[in-house]
């Protein structure tokens, strides 16, 4: 018996671009669907049902950012956002309506397919949400609160730990500073950025090998931090 694929939509309105995603995608196993304007988008959406969706912003008939917010008004499948634009308030706006992750064009398709799959991997333990996660020689316990750096216990204030247990959770994938904020120290410090470059130093001294080259808590500037896999 054939396993049921899984399903990308892709929207986006060049042709050679739209060509160089399916073909991206179906050579690597997923099924494809197209769309080319936002009205399609969530037309095929409903139709297809997607597992995620590869958006890009700059669309004939409207934004990405407007069918990013309309898709998250009913459904959790991730929405990986491809873009040209690289100011940092675009990146930030889509990824706070709700997009799981912002590659910027050009890009290669290692890095597509690597962004996909953690986007997919995210959605899935949304569903059962792990007790534990290790990222290369660091592992975060949600339930203990404890954190092991290469076997050997580190010490976190509350902060650090609330810090580090909400990038844990969305392993791969960038957290805004406003997601950050909002939800550790409350709606209200939404603006207050320093509070994060503090305890994300005090962090990086306590779980980075050189804190000035962090290899695992890594600066997303203007727009947020991203707990990933070291590179090899
Ligand atoms: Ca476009």
């Amino acid at each position: 018996m054939k396993a049921q694929l899984v399903k990308g939509l892709v929207v986006e309105d060049e042709a050679p671009m739209r060509r160089f995603l399916r073909t991206t995608l179906s050579s690597n196993g997923f099924a494809v669907v197209e769309a080319s304007t936002a009205r399609e988008a969530l037309a095929m959406f409903s139709s297809h049902r997607p597992d995620f969706v590869i958006l890009d912003l700059g669309l004939p008939d409207g934004d990405g950012l407007v069918v990013t917010r309309q898709l998250r008004s009913f459904t959790n499948v991730p929405i990986l956002i491809v873009s040209a634009r690289d100011r940092e308030s675009d990146k930030v706006e889509v990824l706070d309506a709700g997009a799981d992750d912002y590659v910027m064009k050009p890009f290669g398709t290692e890095e597509l397919l690597a962004r996909v799959r953690v986007a997919l991997r995210h959605a899935a333990s949304r569903q059962t949400p792990p007790s534990s996660v290790t990222v290369g020689p660091l592992t975060v316990d949600f339930e203990s609160h404890l954190v092991w750096l290469s076997g050997a216990e580190v010490h976190l204030t509350p902060i650090e730990f609330k810090l580090l247990a909400l990038l844990s959770k969305h392993v791969g994938k960038v957290v805004t500073h406003s997601q950050l904020l909002t939800e550790i120290w409350g709606p209200k410090s939404v603006e207050q950025t320093h509070y994060l470059r503090v305890h994300m130093a005090q962090l990086r001294r306590k779980i980075e090998r050189t804190p000035a080259r962090p290899l695992l808590l890594v600066t997303e500037a203007g727009v947020g931090y991203r707990l990933r896999e070291p590179p090899v």
